[in-house]
């Protein structure tokens, strides 16, 4: 039998019949894990006791440990998890006003190696399973309560790793399941060959975060080695089609770099890419990792570029960007062994 976080909890009374006991333990037992937030079978205090006992020896629910929770005084809060093979993610969780907000890793390590992003400094370590994808979202519910919106947008690239993450998030939107709406659900991407068209096909209606940077071939493909063959406009258009699709307008992220991406005619290049194109722009300014060279430009060169976007009528924000404290902000993500900073708890 497979880890039962991998299967999707409409096909765990299948499961469970297939192991010799009644379906609706099965149905049950869902409800206790996602909905109850329920962290293991001893818990599930209504299923059987000889049940629950060989449930844990042979089926044990987390796979995870927490390695390590740690906060940053604007509210944003990491968690360290080390998978069953000692893989470790790190996840985040945020407060947001509608209630938090959390951040999911969908690989150890990073192909794409952004030279301005930590997620890649040691390459991709391997893809992580629908189900550890889930565990972080089980996790953050567990030490931090309820959440409200879902980004995928932690350490990894969600596009070379679709069946996983595309798995979780049908779990995550499933009744039986989290039973959140696709609208509160962004996934981000650089947009690999084949993953929006993929995303279309799907076709739940998720909110798509495009990974841009740049507004020329050649300095994307510096900026992002693992999109070296991806041109812009192909990329764009591919967005395009899943708006066509799914009905979502999109988000263009573009971290600002001093210097490389964020002069005035910059801006005015990326205007006109995203001319009569449905999406929003975020600029998000530049979170400092240590082994980088970049800088993040001042407050005025990030307001000056945003109002020439503006000027040329596109829907723009500048992200605030939480968790800069503990490492937890976007880009600082990545395969830490230790507990990741001096005010993070061990647990
Ligand atoms: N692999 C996905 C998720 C990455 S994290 C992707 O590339 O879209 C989410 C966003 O943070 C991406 O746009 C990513 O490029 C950006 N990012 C990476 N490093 C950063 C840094 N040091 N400062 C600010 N943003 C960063």
């Amino acid at each position: 039998m497979p880890a039962l976080l991998d299967v999707h909890p409409a096909a765990w009374p299948q499961l469970f019949v297939d192991m010799g006991v009644a379906a609706f333990h099965g149905r049950n037992a869902a409800r206790w894990v996602f909905q109850r937030g329920a962290h293991g079978w001893e818990e599930m205090t209504d299923l059987p006791a000889d049940l629950r006992q060989r449930l844990q020896q042979e089926h044990p629910l987390a796979t995870a440990k927490l390695l390590a929770s740690s906060g940053a005084h604007d509210g944003a809060e990491k968690v360290l998890l080390e998978m069953h093979d000692g893989a470790t993610v790190e996840a985040v969780g945020m407060p947001g006003t509608a209630g938090r907000t959390i951040c999911l890793s969908t690989q150890v390590g990073c192909p794409v190696r952004c030279k301005f992003c930590a997620s890649g400094l040691d390459g991709l370590g391997r893809n992580l399973s629908q189900g550890e994808i889930l565990e972080q979202a089980l996790w953050l519910q567990r030490q931090q309560g309820p959440f409200h919106r879902v980004v995928i947008m932690g350490m990894g690239e969600a596009g070379f790793n679709l069946d996983a993450v595309l798995g979780a998030l049908d779990v995550l939107m499933d009744e039986e399941g989290f039973g959140m709406s696709a609208r509160r659900i962004t996934l981000s991407t650089v947009g690999p060959q084949g993953a929006l068209a993929r995303i279309a096909a799907w076709g739940r209606p998720i909110t798509l975060a495009l990974s841009l940077h740049a507004t020329t071939d050649e300095l994307r493909q510096q900026l992002l080695p693992g999109v070296s063959k991806r041109g812009i406009v192909e990329t764009l258009d591919e967005a395009d089609d899943l708006f066509a699709a799914n009905g979502r307008e999109y988000t263009i992220e573009y971290v600002l770099l001093e210097g490389i991406n964020d002069a005035l005619t910059q801006a005015t290049e990326l205007a006109d890419l995203l001319f009569q194109r449905r999406c929003h722009v975020n600029l998000i300014p530049y979170n400092t990792v240590e082994e980088m060279d970049y800088t993040c430009p001042s407050r005025l060169v990030m307001e000056t570029f945003a109002q020439r976007l503006q000027e040329r009528g596109l829907s723009v924000t500048l992200r605030r960007s939480l968790g800069r404290q503990t490492d937890a902000a976007c880009g600082q993500l990545r395969r830490r062994q230790r507990p990741p900073t001096r005010t993070s708890t061990e647990v």
